[in-house]
């Protein structure tokens, strides 16, 4: 099969069409009666060039695989994800290992994704290296630029990642990402694994980035208040399905999704005449290896009827709503 969809630089930066991930559970020779466990169902979305688009859901909703599946650094079941108008999943893995320049991940711990072997100026240098970016000299200055741009000093390059703080660690992490200028970056819960402190500097950090350099972000959240600043477009995940997709400030002015609904409702407000009554969830997220019919979210939902268990919802616009604001809700009118 050609990987090639026809060439088109006016295609859409990321399209992810029915993008599918099931893993087998457990052990057996004949790989007979193994359990599925359904990680990402039917995800589709577009995402236009410097745009940033948040993935919201609690642990477990299939986010961080989905942001993988996109990279193929874990394989999709099946499914498409084109970057401008070519097709990530059946491209041949040397053409992909090219492209991977141009898609870049920031994980979320830190601690885990510097080899604690290499210097600061390794860990900056060896993608500009492995990719043959411009000459050595280009190549030292590009290192000092994206330094200078993460707020760090060039006189720690000589150090190991152990030396520095969480926060500091993450900034070495975005220096790397940044450090092949990609058009896209996943960045995965980047500032979970960090103190609340050390949280809104980096979020700054990231947003000045977006808006200086234009790359396009998939921020991968389980917090709603994470991404609301940084985000042009949402979308909640829950059970691996999208639930809810719209603009940020659509999504937040009006969720109709009653996942989302309770999702916002747990975020603090400061000002006590604002708040809102807090949804508690009652029950655990359902296992993905045996979800519920219907409805994923039916189990917990203060307004499930018959028909949630009978058919899943698509996710549709609905009357009344933004053409690009979609919710999976048979209630939802
Ligand atoms: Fe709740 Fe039913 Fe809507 Fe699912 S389809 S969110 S169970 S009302």
């Amino acid at each position: 099969m050609n990987h090639k969809e026809p060439s088109n630089k006016a295609a859409p930066l990321l399209q992810v069409k029915h993008l599918c991930k099931q893993f087998l559970i457990g052990k057996s020779l004949l790989k007979r009666h193994r359990a599925q466990l359904n990680a990402v169902n039917d995800v589709s979305f577009t995402l236009q060039k410097g745009k940033t688009l948040g993935i919201v859901g609690e642990s477990g909703c299939g986010k961080s695989t989905l942001g993988r599946c996109i990279l193929r650094l874990i394989e999709p079941s099946s499914g498409q994800v084109l970057i401008e108008g070519e097709d990530l999943t059946t491209m041949p893995a040397k053409v992909l290992n090219k492209m991977r320049k141009d898609i870049q991940i920031i994980f979320q711990d830190p601690y885990a994704s510097l080899s604690p072997r290499m210097t600061i100026h390794e860990i900056l240098r060896e993608p500009l290296d492995t990719h043959r970016m411009g000459s050595p000299r280009e190549r030292e200055e590009k290192i000092a630029q994206i330094m200078q741009e993460v707020g760090l000093r060039a006189q720690i390059l000589n150090r190991y990642p152990h030396e520095f703080s969480g926060g500091q660690r993450q900034r070495i992490g975005i220096a790397r990402a940044l450090v092949l200028e990609p058009k896209l970056i996943i960045a995965d819960e980047p500032v979970s694994a960090l103190d609340v402190s050390v949280q809104a500097q980096v979020l700054n950090l990231i947003s000045d980035l977006k808006n200086k350099r234009a790359i396009s972000f998939v921020f991968i959240a389980h917090d709603l208040a994470v991404v609301q600043h940084i985000c042009d477009e949402v979308a909640v995940m829950y059970l691996g399905h999208i639930v809810e997709q719209a603009s940020s400030e659509e999504l937040y002015r009006n969720p109709r999704h009653p996942y989302t609904q309770s999702l916002l409702s747990a975020i603090p407000v400061p000002n006590p005449h604002k708040r809102s009554k807090a949804i508690i969830l009652t029950g655990d997220v359902p296992s993905p290896i045996n979800p519920p019919s219907g409805c994923a979210f039916r189990t917990r939902c203060q307004f499930a009827k018959p028909i949630c268990a009978q058919s899943q919802p698509q996710l549709t616009t609905k009357k009344e709503t933004p053409e690009a604001h979609k919710i999976a809700c048979h209630l939802v009118q």
